[in-house]
């Protein structure tokens, strides 16, 4: 192929691009304030992601270091676009450094031809706080080698995911929702504000609403 013919963006690379671009300029347009208010809010969810993070390394961070990274094998990181929630692109923006979310700008804004996910770079996942979907992933040989033979790991391992619910199962007040909400009064729009858009999230809200009316 002629190497002056630029590839486009991936429609997937424009979404993920113009959500990070408009938190930025929110961020910035809104101030410290907000900045500290958002923060705040999201402390919660920060405090859940660490002890999901530290349950992971505990119990698989062996088997993950000598399967995917030594053997490139790895089952995770292999596609090209997994979900991304607005409010997660706004927690990993409140948790990163501007050369962090240059350097996933910089990812973003220019063709990409690989075949694995578009943020894989050399040194592991451009995001501070990784996608929930990603985080929550097991390949089938951490579930069999790992979780199968422990009753207890498969419990704590559950209640983890449980959790994750009360973040972003919008069946109640819940902070992914919240904070699509909070970036749409101010006139943001964006395809991943998933809790907004999608029509399976939309009619879990309605149920729950009228569940919540008629008890
Ligand atoms: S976002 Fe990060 S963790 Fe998730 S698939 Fe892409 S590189 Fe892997």
């Amino acid at each position: 192929m002629d190497s002056s013919v630029m590839m486009p963006l991936s429609p997937y690379q424009i979404q993920q691009r113009d959500a990070l671009l408009m938190v930025r300029r929110y961020l910035e347009q809104e101030g410290p304030a907000e900045r500290e208010a958002l923060c705040a809010r999201i402390a919660d969810y920060l405090d859940y992601r660490r002890r999901l993070d530290r349950f992971l390394e505990d119990h698989f961070h062996h088997l993950c270091n000598v399967t995917c990274y030594q053997s490139a094998l790895s089952a995770c990181c292999a596609r090209e676009a997994i979900i991304t929630f607005f409010a997660e692109v706004v927690v990993n923006a409140l948790v990163s450094s501007p050369t962090d979310l240059d350097r996933m700008m910089a990812r973003l804004s220019q063709p990409y031809e690989g075949s694995k996910c578009v943020y894989l770079g050399p040194e592991g996942c451009l995001w501070r706080v990784r996608p929930i979907v990603c985080a929550l992933f097991l390949c089938d040989r951490a579930e069999r080698e790992v979780l199968a033979p422990a009753p207890d790991l498969q419990r704590r391992w559950q209640s983890l995911r449980d959790e994750a619910q009360r973040f972003r199962w919008p069946d109640r007040p819940v902070l992914f929702d919240e904070l699509e909400q909070r970036f749409m009064a101010a006139g943001c729009r964006s395809p991943l504000m998933y809790c907004s858009t999608s029509p399976g999230l939309l009619n879990v809200k309605r149920r729950a609403a009228a569940g919540r009316q008629s008890s």
